[in-house]
């Protein structure tokens, strides 16, 4: 068995201990002598899963008591519509356009109500974090909207937008669990598990309690009403529980590795590796502002499509896959998420500076 580095954008690399982990209880859970897929989410066994695996995030993310987290489906994208749903009293909120995800949710959100345009980094290709110290938010805005780490483009919000006191909802599905969070300065956090936590099919949301009502939209359905889903602790139908219980199984992984901040370590040491090739290259070069690069996601050009082309499939050769750029972006953009081991980058690195030679 030869295992490759990993680069996807998502779904992308998982703890190598996790998938052996899973491996070896396929056929038999912890002597109940099945898979946790063919196991009933109403058993005593997954419920035990399920239990441990909220209490294992709560302390990774250090989550306020008065938050709720729910175990989803329909991925990050049905978020962009349960959240106007559910949190548009008055039918107005404000959006910050940094990526095509922001821009998607914006977009979404303009079939329930009135969404407002707050900042946009469209004029450059999205490769930076407009000034978010004073947006034109009014006051019967329901709420302010952010990507917080724009996958595609490579660009992180580093500091939180001021949003003049109204609530924040943000998509932090590409940097989720790469570092330490404030949980309580936002309204809703949330992500779609399969980049940076476990395999496509389960978002999580967490969620300030007072935001769980009835009086939503009229027309929500009961699946994207979060009251349902709360009350029901995500079983009120049947969970991604194969979702549920691998994602439990990274939540440990990390745990037992450190937590968040230890994350966030090697996350900016493997960036690092990364960013300083690049700002010393004479053939790659970084695509976005460097105050606002990302940890998780960085995109790089060789200015030429050519030779871009050559590159990655050189580097898919060599064993350093899926490092392709998306495809409204070109070039390439090396996916970093916490899974992907250090020697990983370090490797990519010694790769790029051996193409660079030979392609001086
Ligand atoms: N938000 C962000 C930041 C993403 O990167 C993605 C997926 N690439 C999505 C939302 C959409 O996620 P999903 O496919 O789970 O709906």
């Amino acid at each position: 068995m030869s295992r490759v580095y990993n680069f996807s954008a998502g779904p992308a690399v998982l703890p190598e201990e996790v998938l052996r982990e899973a491996a070896d209880e396929m056929l038999d859970y912890k002597g109940c002598g099945m898979s946790v897929m063919e196991m009933s989410h109403r058993s005593k066994v997954f419920d035990d899963i399920i239990k441990e695996a909220e209490a294992d995030i709560r302390t990774l993310m250090n989550i306020p008591d008065n938050y709720k987290v729910l175990f989803l489906q329909g991925g990050a994208s049905q978020q962009f519509a349960a959240i106007p749903m559910n949190l548009m009293k008055n039918k107005k909120a404000g959006y910050i356009i940094t990526g095509q995800w922001a821009k998607k949710a914006y977009q979404e959100a303009k079939i329930y109500g009135e969404a407002v345009e707050l900042a946009s980094s469209a004029d450059e290709t999205f490769s930076y974090i407009p000034d978010c110290s004073d947006l034109p938010i009014t006051d019967d805005m329901d709420y302010v909207y952010i990507c917080e780490n724009n996958t595609i483009y490579g660009t992180k919000f580093k500091t939180l937008p001021n949003t003049k006191g109204k609530d924040l909802v943000a998509d932090v599905s590409s940097c989720f669990l790469s570092e330490p969070v404030d949980v309580s300065k936002y309204a809703i956090i949330y992500g779609g598990v399969q980049k940076n936590v476990g395999p496509a099919g389960m978002v999580i949301v967490i969620i300030r309690e007072d935001l769980i009502r009835d009086d939503v939209l009229p027309g929500t359905p009961t699946m994207l009403k979060y009251k349902t889903q709360a009350d029901n602790d995500s079983l009120y139908n049947t969970p991604p529980c194969y979702d549920i219980y691998i994602c439990g199984k990274v939540f440990k992984w990390l745990l037992k590795n450190g937590g968040l901040s230890a994350m966030k370590e090697l996350n900016e040491k493997k960036a690092k590796i990364l960013y300083d090739y690049l700002d010393s290259s004479k053939l790659f070069k970084g695509t976005v502002r460097k105050e606002d690069r990302s940890l998780m996601n960085v995109p790089f050009v060789t200015g030429n499509e050519e030779l871009d082309a050559k590159f990655v499939k050189e580097a898919t050769a060599a064993g350093f896959v899926n490092l392709k750029g998306h495809r409204t972006v070109g070039g390439m953009r090396a996916s970093i998420y916490n899974a992907m081991p250090i020697e990983g980058v370090e490797k990519l690195v010694e790769f790029m500076k051996k193409f660079e030679e030979e392609n001086a």
